[in-house]
């Protein structure tokens, strides 16, 4: 064969023939294929397994949902409970936290439980005296932002904002609650630190939730609304009163400090910190059904003296009542 011949003259040192050279061709064309389709398979998993982990749930990743409310769009307001008749004043009750933020506390007790429990004893208690409307923030396990909390009372044009919370402390003993106004800065160094750890709520992992708008500056602005800020005292001092011997307070005078929750224009809005949940013998009385009474009991005497003041209404009820709030709330109303 004269090509083979040819080759061998022209061949290397293994001495080449057609035969060979067509193997050894197809055999590179082959790994060339194999290759190309290794690369593509590979590909092709890559992007498979991808999708795959980056799917909500699947996988060793995970997708964290957090329901937001739509920006811009208007807050579903809460159902009002009470008389139907609209110039009866309205207190909307704020449980603090909710949804993903827990709040406070360690172990089975969470804040967000108690705060929802505390506001479902109070609204109880006032719908139960009669005379009085009562809104909800959250009536579930949900999570609404700082600012909403504030927007819901000031659009239903709540006469009384009460802001519920529970604390923690790395100090056991710390114990007691507290009632809290706005102010921009903090009465105290402990003031100070509860407000930013309640304003740490609209945050996941450090990162803001909301805007520029909630900063403390902002909140200076809407301290120009002297009258609800006086109200919002006068209110605080009502609770201080009418607790003594019935609840433990820390502190036995009002403190104040740049909340974001109490930011409203309009609405006399306090923080009631209901007592420490680090707090052993705070944490008890938070969670049975006498320390929850207590709290509603007092709050609802305060509310009642506030706006047999402020609107001149008849503190009794519109309906008859088994606990006869009028009595009380006349009485205390008369020994400030
Ligand atoms: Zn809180």
């Amino acid at each position: 064969m004269p090509g083979c011949s040819h080759w061998r003259l022209r061949g290397g040192r293994a001495g080449p023939n057609h035969g060979a050279f067509m193997r050894a061709a197809s055999s590179r064309l082959l790994l060339l294929l194999a290759l190309i389709t290794g690369a593509a398979v590979l590909f092709v998993l890559l992007i498979a397994a991808d999708r795959y982990f980056a799917a909500p749930g699947a996988g060793r990743a995970y997708v964290l949902r957090i329901e937001l409310p739509r920006a811009g769009g208007r807050l579903g307001l809460p159902p009002v409970e009470g008389p139907l008749d609209a110039s009866r004043p309205l207190v909307v009750i704020d449980a603090g936290h909710g949804g993903h933020d827990p709040g406070a506390g360690a172990g089975q007790l969470k804040e967000k439980a108690v705060t929802l429990a505390l506001a479902e004893a109070l609204r109880d208690r006032l719908l139960a005296g009669g005379g009085v409307r009562v809104a909800l923030t959250r009536a579930t396990d949900r999570f609404l932002l700082l600012p909403e909390r504030a927007a819901i009372a000031r659009q239903l044009k709540a006469d009384l904002f009460i802001s519920i919370h529970a604390d923690s402390s790395t100090n056991p003993q710390a114990w007691g609650a507290t009632l809290y106004t706005l102010s921009d800065r903090g009465s105290s160094e402990e003031a100070t630190r509860i407000a930013a750890a309640e304003n740490r709520a609209d945050t996941i992992n450090g990162v803001a939730l909301t805007g520029q708008s909630d900063s403390v500056s902002a909140i200076l602005v809407d301290l120009s609304q002297r009258e609800s800020a006086a109200q919002a005292e006068e209110f605080a001092r009502l609770v201080l009163r009418e607790g003594g011997g019935r609840i433990d307070f820390r502190e036995r005078s009002i403190q104040s400090a740049a909340f974001i929750v109490l930011k409203s224009a309009d609405v006399p809005s306090v923080l009631f910190e209901a007592g420490y949940l680090s707090n052993a013998g705070d944490a008890a009385r938070l969670a049975s059904p006498e320390g929850r009474a207590a709290f509603a009991e007092v709050t609802d005497r305060a509310i009642r003296v506030h706006f047999a003041r402020r609107l001149a209404i008849p503190a009794a009820a519109t309906r008859p009542s088994a606990v006869a709030p009028a009595p009380v709330a006349t009485g205390a109303a008369t020994g400030d």
